[in-house]
């Protein structure tokens, strides 16, 4: 599953830096999540580093991209040129 920003985003630019998939970037009006590119940092850290980043906890977990623990791993190992 993908993480979400929500409209509660304060465009405080810190969580862009922290993600090691290059998944967060700038939208029209709030930060956005590439669901394509969000592993919940599965493969590189034990917790997502947005999250844990976010003054005003607005990253929550995506329903409408769920994935399995397994599913995050393959597109890890896909997106760091591993598979
Ligand atoms: S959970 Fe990790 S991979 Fe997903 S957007 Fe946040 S920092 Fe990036
Ligand atoms: S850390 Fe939170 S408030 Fe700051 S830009 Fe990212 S999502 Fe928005």
């Amino acid at each position: 599953m993908s993480l979400i920003i929500t409209d509660e985003c304060i465009n405080c630019d810190v969580c862009e830096p922290e993600c090691p998939n290059e998944a967060i970037s700038q939208g029209d009006e709030i930060y956005v999540i590439d669901p394509s590119k969000c592993t919940e940092c599965v493969g590189h850290f034990d917790e997502p580093q947005c999250q844990q980043v976010c003054p005003v906890d607005c990253i929550p977990l995506d329903p409408n991209h769920k994935e399995t623990e397994e599913q995050l791993m393959e597109k890890y190992l896909v997106l760091t040129g591993q598979l």
